[in-house]
């Protein structure tokens, strides 16, 4: 038992016959102390803690996050479990923490994650989850180009392959550097939080993961409509070996007036424009 009253994970995972599936990206964490630390990492995020806070987690599964999150005071929370079997591992706990959480099944790319959280008497949300990989990427993007700045939630701590983290917070001019790294840092800031060995999961993946922060920014008036940066970021690094004036072709229209009016050199590359450049573009074209 722990000091939730719980049994520790492995005998959830076994009670429950939770053999993983891969088709639904199950990599399944044990360790309390490690779902500890991703609970904390998120207080202050976003100006405000876990305590005060609705949390929203995607794949609760055996709930190693999910009892770090109330262990560590989470006011309220929300999670979405596409699993039958782990929506009734979710039940225990439900039970050890009463009204405090709320477990839905189904799809969380399909979700509209305000109406399940209902009214949050005007407290913040976060999102905490170790998502699974499959989708991570698809909900990442699905939570960073929402229509309405500042979003619904205050901030994400979210787990993710390592090499999918470089991603998000690569700088212009590197490999990494593409059509994730835009959405994640141009309304918003984003950083690596610590790594996550392979051995912590049930069972290990092939690589390494890492928990990323992600703290929505104010959205200034010169920030583009995030449709038209997000046409203008894929069209670019579609093509990513291709001069922006071939690669720009695709937005359907002539490049060049557009190009110039951002002051950028046509024989540019996409992973050779800052974020602000990407701005300056999309402002152009809009
Ligand atoms: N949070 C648990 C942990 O840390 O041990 C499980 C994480 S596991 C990487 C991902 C979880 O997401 C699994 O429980 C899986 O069943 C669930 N899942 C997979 N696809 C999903 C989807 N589209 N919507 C909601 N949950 C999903």
């Amino acid at each position: 038992m722990y000091e939730d009253g719980l049994p520790p994970l492995r005998e959830v995972i076994s009670n429950f016959g939770l053999n993983a599936k891969k088709s639904l990206g199950q990599n399944f964490l044990t360790d309390l102390n490690l779902t500890g630390k991703i609970a904390r990492s998120a207080n202050g995020l976003g100006g405000c803690d876990l305590t005060e806070s609705i949390i929203y987690e995607v794949g609760p599964g055996p709930g190693a996050l999910t009892r770090a999150l109330l262990m560590n005071g989470a006011h309220r929370v929300v999670a979405v479990e596409m699993d039958p079997r782990c929506i009734e591992a979710q039940k225990e706990i439900q039970a050890a923490y009463p009204g405090r959480l709320d477990v839905f099944q189904g799809d969380a790319l399909k979700m509209d994650e305000q109406t399940l959280i209902g009214d949050t008497g005007g407290r913040p949300v976060k999102i905490i989850a170790n998502l699974p990989y499959n989708v991570g990427t698809a909900l990442l993007v699905k939570w960073l180009t929402l229509k309405d700045w500042k979003p619904w939630y205050s901030s994400l701590t979210l787990m993710f392959q390592k090499e999918v983290g470089q991603r998000i917070i690569a700088a212009p001019r590197t490999k990494a550097y593409g059509r994730l790294s835009v959405l994640g840092q141009y309304r918003a800031e984003a950083k690596i939080m610590f790594d996550v060995p392979a051995r912590a999961f049930i069972p290990p993946p092939k690589v390494t993961s890492c928990i990323v922060a992600i703290t929505p920014k104010e959205e200034q008036p010169e920030t583009p409509k995030q449709d038209i940066l997000e046409k203008v970021v894929y069209a670019a690094f579609n093509q990513r070996r291709k001069m922006l004036r071939t690669s720009l072709k695709a937005l359907g229209q002539d490049p060049l007036p557009f190009l110039k009016a951002a002051e950028i050199t046509e024989t540019c590359r996409a992973e050779e424009l800052t974020i602000e450049d990407f701005s300056r573009l999309a402002k152009a074209y809009q």
